[in-house]
This record gives structure tokens, sequence and C-alpha cells, in this order.
């Protein structure tokens, strides 16, 4: 009883430490609690096309003006650009400067099957975010294509007559409403989601990791240092002067999402309990939450953004190809484009590289390189990715005015 009372991200903390003992010691039994974890995600991606398409037209249509929506969304545009290039700056700066890619022995590369077939080119990125078909684009997750129908969807519903406008407004607040409430129960279970999906992933990797993180750990530590430097100076940095808001406090407010991120490796299945923290606990308005976290959690990814410079210069960097500066102009220009891209689910980073590889004409098979130690560094860039949606959030609704918690 006395551990339901503990506040939740202690009893995430918990049961990540818990999961890690079960994981290493209990491999042969991890299918008694493996499912837990399943039926959590299975719970979470349930409500994400709901809950972005309700939340999204909400939010616009409660910004009542398109000047309003216009000033708000260039502010998150700015503020997922402005940030992305800070990460990706940051990157970059210590991949030159450590060059963990320097001596790399070869023969850990994997063979990835299907690489030409997952290739994607930068157009792609812009053209598939208008949907053929919305249904279809539901059905298959495409996120980035339901936000574009949802803000112009939300948009057109303040262009309506007033008795259909007062309808459907309070048609998607009510959904909105009713997916939050649904959000709140599903987050109660988050502690034995996370077991069950850590256990499983630590029983996978035990054995196989310690030999890796050897040989791979340079380049591993690169993207820590720089993503660490990212979320503890540059972030709060931003926070504190320009949100004037106090970045740890936040920080502490966002730990249940920002362990959850770590855990599940992807910021879509966090975005209910991020929307959840940011409000609740940190207290931005629902106008603002509504409209920038769903956006960021698709397109604002730091960390993805950071890691993709990274690794692209490290893969290069093993090959002994020497990078001009127009050539790594060209890497953090299609880094930030792939980040924009990536899908917020795990491993999607990793399928973007081969965006910046073909652009500078790198090796495709040097993403081999880097798959066995990506699944780990994903833990970190997604919530490095989540952190700066919240940071955004913050900032964004300080710059309107709003009185908040930090
Ligand atoms: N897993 C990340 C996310 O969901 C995306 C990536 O692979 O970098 O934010």
């Amino acid at each position: 009883m006395q551990l339901l009372k503990m506040k939740l991200h202690w009893q995430i903390l918990i049961a990540l430490v818990l999961a890690v003992i079960f994981g290493y010691y209990f491999e042969n039994q991890i299918a008694y609690v493996a499912w837990m974890g399943e039926l959590f995600l299975r719970a979470l991606k349930m409500i994400i096309i709901p809950l972005i398409l309700s939340s999204i037209i909400s939010g616009v249509t409660s910004m009542g003006s398109s000047k309003n929506l216009g000033r708000l969304g260039v502010k998150t545009i700015s503020y997922y650009i402005i940030t992305s290039l800070l990460a990706i700056s940051t990157g970059l700066f210590l991949v030159n400067i450590i060059k963990p890619g320097v001596g790399v022995d070869m023969g850990f590369a994997q063979k990835v099957e299907g690489l030409a077939e997952t290739t994607g080119s930068v157009s792609d990125i812009f053209v598939r975010m208008i949907p053929e078909n919305v249904i279809k684009a539901m059905v298959e997750g495409n996120i980035l294509a339901i936000i574009f129908f949802s803000i112009l969807f939300g948009y057109f519903i303040t262009r309506v007559k007033n008795s259909y406008k007062e309808k459907l407004t309070n048609f998607f607040d009510a959904v909105f409403e009713v997916m939050m409430k649904l959000t709140m129960f599903i987050i109660k279970f988050t502690p034995f989601g996370i077991f069950g999906i850590v256990a499983k992933e630590v029983a996978r990797n035990s054995d196989q990791l310690m030999s890796i993180a050897g040989s791979m750990g340079i380049y591993m530590l690169t993207v820590i240092i720089a993503l660490s430097i990212h979320a503890f100076i540059t972030l709060p940095l931003l926070t504190r002067f320009i949100g004037k808001a106090k970045p740890f406090k936040h920080f502490r407010n966002m730990a249940s999402p920002l362990l959850t991120a770590f855990s599940t490796s992807s910021s879509s299945a966090t975005l209910p309990l991020t929307i959840d923290a940011v409000e609740n606990n940190s207290g931005v308005s629902n106008k603002i939450t509504s409209f920038t976290l769903p956006l960021g959690a698709t397109i604002n990814m730091d960390g993805t953004a950071l890691y993709e410079c990274v690794a692209a210069m490290f893969i290069a960097q093993v090959y002994g190809i020497e990078m001009s500066v127009t050539q790594q102009a060209l890497v953090v220009i299609t880094a930030l484009l792939a980040s924009i891209g990536a899908a917020g689910i795990p491993m999607a980073g990793l399928v973007m590289i081969t965006v910046i590889l073909t652009a500078v004409n790198l090796p495709l098979e040097g993403v081999g390189l880097i798959l066995a130690v990506d699944r780990i560094l994903d833990m970190y860039r997604t919530s490095i990715n989540v952190w700066s949606d919240s940071c955004g959030a913050v900032i964004i609704a300080k710059s309107e005015k709003e009185k908040l918690k930090v």
C-alpha cells in the first residue's frame, strides 16, 4: 500500500532498478514479466492517434484567430530549429575533437539487411507530410501527416459559421478531455510496464553489451557527453534566460516522462505522460501544450539530430574519409531534416542516418558499425528529445505571459 502512495517517478525508478536485476539474473523467466511491457506499450500506442488528433484540433481552435496561431506557430518552429541546430553543433564540435572513429576495428560491423529499401531522400520527408488519404495515414501511424491534417482541420473549424464552429470545438474539446482521462488511467500502470520492457531488453542484450561497449566505448561516450551538454547546460540556460523559468524544478517535474522515454525509446509513446507532466506539474496551459507537445514529439528531436550528426561523422572517420567544411555543413542540414522526419519510435534515428550518408556520399554499410550500440543510445537521445519539447512548452508559455509553477 505504501508503494502506491509513493510519487510516480520513484515507483518508475524502483521498477527500472528491479528490471535490470531481474533481466540479468532471470533471463529464462523473462516471459513471465515481458507481457506487462507489451500490454503497456500497446495501451500507449492505442491512445496516440486519437490523442494527437484531438489535442491539436482543440489546441488550434482554442487559439481563436489566425494571428494567434501564426504567432505561436512561428515561435514553436523557431524554437525547434534553433535548439536542434544547437544540439547538432555540440555533437559536431565534440566528434571533431574526440575523433571516436579513428582507429576503430571494422570487425564489429554488422550486415544490415534491406538497407537499399530503407533509404529515403530529404524531399520525401516533406512529400510524406501531406497525406493522400487521411485514414490510411492513421492506419499506418504516419504522425507527421496526421499533424498536418489536424492543424488544417482545426484552423478551418474557426472559419465556419458560429453554430458549426461551436459544435465542433466542443466536440473536439470533449474528445480531448476523455483522451486525457484515459491517459491518466494508463499512466498509473507505468511502473509495471517499464519493469516488463526493461527486464526484457536487459535479458536480451546482457552478455553482448559488455563486449561491444568495450570497443565502441569512445563513440558511445562522445554521444553521451554531447547529449548531456545539451540537456544539462544548453536547454537549462535557454529555459532560464529566455523562458525566465526554473529549469531544474521543471526537470524534477518531468521525471516520470523522462524515465518513460528512457525505457520505451519512443517520444510518441511518451507523449501522454509528457502532456500530463508539463500541464499538471509545471503549470503550462492546455492551449500551449495541446499544440506544441504533439508537434514537438514528432518534429523536434534534438537528441536524434545530435546523434545523426555524430554517427555520420563517426562513420566517415572509421572509413578514413576526410570531411570538408562544406560536407560537414551538409551533414548539419541533413541531420536537422532527418530528425524532423524521424518518427517518435524506437530506432527511427538509425534508419534516418541513411539519408545523411546518401547526401554526403558516405558508404551505407556504415550503419552496420553503429547498429550494435544504437538501442542503448536511443534510450538516452529519446529522453533528450522529450526534455527539449517540454522546455519549449515552458519557454513559449512564458513568452505568452502565462503564470507557471516553474
Ligand atoms: N527513438 C527516438 C524517439 O522516439 C527517435 C530516434 O530513434 O532517434 O524520439
